[in-house]
């Protein structure tokens, strides 16, 4: 019997969602890149579950930079990603009750000096969504500039990148073993052994697993759990172009999408990195929330799915390096916006992987690039596994 081969490459990829796929595909043009996916489809957990919303006035203020500097690349995706298109056009409208006024000043001032959005009366945002409750918004503000995304396209489209690039993608690939060996690091898969001396943990909800199993500290990613119902929409009426409709303190939203409404509690439920399902308690409290603010009958739900989305304590992305030689890096804690802040967070990775300068599109948007690093979480550094 002959041993299994050991695959070398210059940088190891842990995880093909979106982050891991966007950051592979930037860093083939450069290097010797193997991307390990532990499904046999890349997409099966958070990216292939998200909501699929690009909205510029969401999230905290490192997120909206992130945002913009990624507008480029979905906007003209035939120059970056080779795709005709990845966007249409879906304003998000924010509303707000008479007792949640305070809430929606607070968003205004904190995204107008970036966002163009618009200021809306009561009886603008019921003309906008015609199928809220009368008298149950008080105000609301409408960002013009958002859109859905065809998520699929977008991931399908960096693993071309990446394959194009002779970029290897291994899938089925369970990372179960890092340990160092001399200069690399040494990975021990479900389906064969890999060596290269840079690591990048795109690991999703399991990030820390992964960091853990490099003997290295976990940055304390907490995954928390989403619910989305999809339900009949009221017979005969057009819902094709309303606005996404959402709570200005995230208590509920709702979409559009395929012909149905597509509506979520915005559950946030700690959850251990897993398979993620959806759990009676949210759907019925997602249609409660729905019920009290629309008027029109859900019977019951045609479908739901849940997804986790990972943050860290303070909700930033983390970005860098996380041991003292530069070799095992972090991409992770995307929370919510993974999708929207992918072509920004793979390029920032890929030029402080590779010690280039950070590109100035990015800088310009006044993203503070220490906010992002490892560093800032005070995990103390351990040694890696030796083998
Ligand atoms: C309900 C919901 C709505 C959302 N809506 C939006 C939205 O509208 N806009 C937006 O921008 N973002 C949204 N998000 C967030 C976005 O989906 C995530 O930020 C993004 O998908 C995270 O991508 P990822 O690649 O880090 O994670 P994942 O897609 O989970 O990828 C991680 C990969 O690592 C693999 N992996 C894990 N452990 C191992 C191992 N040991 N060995 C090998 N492989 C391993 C997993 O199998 C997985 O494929 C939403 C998320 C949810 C759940």
């Amino acid at each position: 019997m002959t041993a299994a081969r050991t695959v070398e490459s210059e940088i190891i990829v842990i995880g093909a969602g979106i982050a891991g796929a966007s950051v592979a595909a930037e860093l083939a043009q450069q290097a010797k890149v193997s991307l390990l996916e532990m499904e046999s489809q890349p997409g099966y957990h958070t990216t292939g579950r998200s909501a699929a919303i690009f909205v510029p006035s969401y999230g905290p203020p490192s997120i909206r930079a992130l945002t913009r500097a990624s507008a480029a690349a979905f906007l003209d995706p035939v120059s970056t990603l080779g795709v005709d298109r990845l966007l249409s056009p879906r304003p998000v409208l924010m509303m707000a009750r008479g007792d949640q006024l305070e809430s929606l000043d607070k968003l205004k001032e904190e995204v107008a000096a970036n966002t163009p959005i618009q200021d809306l009366t009561a009886s603008q945002v019921e003309d906008l969504n015609p199928l809220l409750r009368p008298g149950y918004a008080a105000a609301g503000i409408l960002d013009v500039d958002s859109y859905d995304i065809d998520v699929d396209a977008l991931h399908q489209a960096y693993l071309r990148k990446f394959k194009s690039n002779s970029g290897r993608l291994f899938t089925n690939a369970r990372v179960e073993g890092i340990a160092k060996a001399a200069a690399d690091w040494q990975v021990e898969t479900s389906a064969g052994t890999h060596r290269a001396p840079i690591i990048i943990n795109a690991a999703g909800a399991w990030v820390d697993d992964i960091n853990t199993m490099a003997g290295l500290a976990a940055i304390g990613l907490v995954p928390k759990r989403r619910t989305m119902i999809v339900v009949d929409p009221p017979a005969g009426f057009d819902i094709a172009s309303l606005p996404m409709t959402a709570d200005v303190d995230e208590q509920f939203y709702i979409k559009p999408e395929a012909g149905q409404l597509v509506l979520s509690p915005a559950d946030e439920t700690p959850s251990p990195p897993c398979d993620a399902q959806p759990e009676e308690l949210d759907i019925a409290i997602g249609i409660d929330r729905i019920e009290k603010a629309f008027n029109f009958p859900i019977t019951r739900p045609k479908s739901s799915w849940a997804g986790l989305r990972s943050f860290v304590a303070d909700g930033v992305p983390v970005v860098g390096f996380a041991d003292p030689s530069n070799s095992f890096f972090i991409l992770a804690g995307q929370g919510g916006y993974g999708i929207q802040t992918c072509p920004a967070l793979a390029r920032l990775a890929a030029a402080l992987v590779t010690g280039k300068a950070i590109p100035p599109d990015i800088v310009d948007q006044g993203l503070v690039i220490s906010e992002l690093s490892p560093d800032r979480l005070n995990c103390p550094h351990k040694d890696p596994v030796r083998s």
